[in-house]
């Protein structure tokens, strides 16, 4: 049920559902998905769905991680990512194929430790994982070519939007429990140029962090 042709199947569906970004796909057909949740749920882990965690989060279905990662890849090369929201590093260890260093936050702290040794354990050395509030981003290793945040805010933190690179990308679920949508917001100078992207779903982006 975890086996390579569990994953192969898996890639088939990405691409039937549009994911065309060939490195997106390779990347997601190497990468061992069961290894990020609970053994009780690893069965499930190439199944087209998102998966609990614990502490009332989720690892979002593989459509999304595809996507968001396509939507921050373009023309560039991607040096510096952040992630906002670490959850169980299955989309840390994606961008960490995908680019030089990964910085992500969490801010459940048992989340943060158990991913942390999970990606010691899986040798992904550099993704660079804090127990610190991602609203507020982290600034001393910035500016970034890509920000992805894997929760839904209210409001795009301005904070975020500051800490993009010359020509950065910023992906993003922007709305309230009932509807939101994916944005990329993509830096010009001064200028942001915003596109609103399709419906998605995803747990709340909060302020602050939790012992
Ligand atoms: N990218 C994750 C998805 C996890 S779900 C994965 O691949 O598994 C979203 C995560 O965002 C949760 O773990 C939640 O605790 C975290 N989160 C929510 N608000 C946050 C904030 N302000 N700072 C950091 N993490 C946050």
């Amino acid at each position: 049920m975890t086996s390579a042709r569990t994953r192969e199947r898996m890639i088939a569906r990405l691409l039937e559902q549009g994911i065309c970004d060939q490195e997106v796909l390779d990347v997601m057909l190497r990468i061992p998905r069961h290894l990020f949740v609970d053994e009780a749920l690893a069965h499930r882990a190439y199944e087209d769905t998102a998966l609990p965690i614990g502490y009332q989060q989720t690892l979002s279905q593989p459509y999304v991680v595809a996507r968001m990662t396509e939507l921050i890849l373009g023309a560039r090369r991607i040096e510096r990512v952040l992630e906002v929201g670490t959850g169980s590093g299955y989309q840390s260890a994606v961008l960490a194929a995908l680019a030089e260093h990964v910085y992500t936050l969490e801010r459940i702290r048992p989340l943060h430790e158990r991913t942390r040794k999970r990606l010691q354990q899986l040798k992904v050395y550099n993704v660079f994982p804090r127990y610190s509030d991602g609203t507020v981003g982290w600034p001393e290793k910035g500016p970034y070519d890509a920000i992805l945040v894997t929760a839904a805010a209210e409001q795009v933190p301005h904070e975020l939007l500051a800490q993009l690179a010359e020509g950065g990308v910023l992906v993003i679920p922007v709305g309230g429990q009932e509807a939101q949508s994916l944005r990329r917001i993509r830096r010009q100078q001064d200028q942001y140029h915003e596109e609103v992207l399709e419906p998605v779903r995803f747990v709340p982006l909060l302020k602050g962090r939790l012992r």
